[in-house]
């Protein structure tokens, strides 16, 4: 099983975290934000709340060990 990390695409350093779920509750919390992250061809999406809003893929890292 693998382990993924995404990064917080708003933090400077971009804060990781282990599930989108994490990554979601962290975002809301810590950047008052109008859209949500979902997974997409099992990549993560950002995908605003607004009409006619375009979403896009965020950074995935994958350790190596
Ligand atoms: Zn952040």
């Amino acid at each position: 099983m693998r382990l993924k990390i995404f990064c917080c695409p708003y933090c400077v350093r971009g804060k990781r975290f282990g599930t989108i779920a994490a990554m979601n509750i962290h975002i809301g919390k810590q950047h008052i934000v109008d859209y949500k992250i979902f997974m997409k061809n099992n990549k993560p999406y950002i995908k605003r709340n607004l009409p006619r809003a375009s979403g896009a893929y965020i950074k995935e890292v994958t350790p190596m060990n």
